[in-house]
């Protein structure tokens, strides 16, 4: 039955909410394989280059209060995350990007707490693009002004990320309590108004439908410069109010990878290792991922805590996977 869905996706056809219900709704292992196999067709046809992105923290100081319940990246929520509050120094940012640069990542991440309106990005910012040739994503949530976005845009950043995490609004407010949807989606506008390009990800398992993934991913399509899709599942930190919440299940995970790639051929489909698990790396690959977030380098000068996870991919484990599935690591 599915095969009819996926011909219709080889085709390039548009696929309608219930079909990809159906494709969400399928165990079958077996027809599961056809899917992924489909999206990775799909992903290959764009290219076979895989994109990888190291990170710096900036900051785990967060304004948002109360803290989301998930949150273990925020000092003080979670006792295998950083739990002690930090605020890197220009000094530090600069060897993060240095290492990141010496190790061939094309890609650095910068992101941070809430409540710097945007200050924070704009220094890291300025700090990378005048000390490396790296790209360059910065995502501090929905605390950038107008001011930061186009301060940003003049330093001639290549990404912002503002996640919105879920658009149920029941369930953001339920599990998000301090921040607000409305904040992100016009950071989201604000990015896309500017001309730069978009990351806008979804945080699987918070208590949302199927319906309302699909949903969220159909919303994304309003935002004209949207350039990269992060997939991430829910991974429940220690001591949090969500500890004892069950982790989203990576199968699901990996189907929503699938079904992104099918609505978004050409789309940066992002896993951020922390949140899928560094050992299951290659299964994202092979739904139709097309770039992983937080792969940290051996010669990394600083402590990483993955922000879904205490968990980050390791850049020499994360390549081989990579080759052996016959794809391309995108190194400078
Ligand atoms: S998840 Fe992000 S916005 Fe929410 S409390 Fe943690 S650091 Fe702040």
């Amino acid at each position: 039955m599915i095969d009819e869905i996926l011909n219709k996706a080889k085709q390039g056809k548009e696929l309608t909410d219930n079909e990809f219900l159906e494709l969400l709704n399928n165990d079958d292992e077996k027809e599961l394989e056809k899917l992924f196999k489909t999206a990775c067709e799909i992903r290959d046809n764009q290219s076979k280059v895989i994109k990888l992105t190291s990170t710096v923290h900036l900051t785990n100081k967060c304004q948002i209060q109360p803290r989301c319940e998930y949150c273990g990246f925020a000092e003080e929520t979670s006792s295998t995350g950083y739990y002690n509050a930090f605020y890197k120094s220009n000094g530090e940012i600069l060897s993060a990007v240095k290492s990141i640069q010496e190790a061939h990542i094309p890609r650095v991440s910068c992101s941070g707490g809430y409540g710097y309106k945007g200050k924070q990005a704009v220094n890291a910012c300025k700090i990378v693009k005048e000390n490396s040739n790296l790209e360059i994503l910065v995502n501090v949530g929905g605390d950038l002004t107008e001011k930061a976005v186009e301060e940003l845009s003049n330093l001639g950043v290549d990404t912002i990320c503002c996640n919105l995490e879920t658009i149920n609004e029941d369930v953001f407010y339920q599990r998000k309590p301090g921040d607000s949807l409305n904040q992100r989606i016009l950071t989201c506008k604000r990015v896309s108004d500017a001309g730069i390009g978009l990351s806008s990800g979804l945080l699987l398992g918070l208590g949302e439908s199927k319906e309302d993934r699909i949903k969220h991913l159909r919303y994304l399509s309003n935002f004209k410069t949207l350039e990269e899709i992060p997939i991430m599942g829910f991974n429940p930190y220690p001591d949090t109010p969500m500890a004892n919440y069950p982790a989203f299940p990576l199968k699901e995970q990996l189907k929503m990878v699938a079904i992104t790639r099918i609505m978004y051929p050409e789309i940066t489909i992002t896993m951020p290792t922390p949140t899928v698990g560094p050992e299951n790396v290659e299964f994202s690959l092979k739904a139709g991922a097309n770039n992983l977030a937080t792969v940290i380098a051996d010669n990394y000068p600083h402590e990483v805590k993955g922000v879904g996870s205490p968990n980050y991919g390791n850049y020499n484990k994360v390549v081989d996977v990579i080759e052996k599935l016959d794809l391309i690591p995108q190194i400078i």
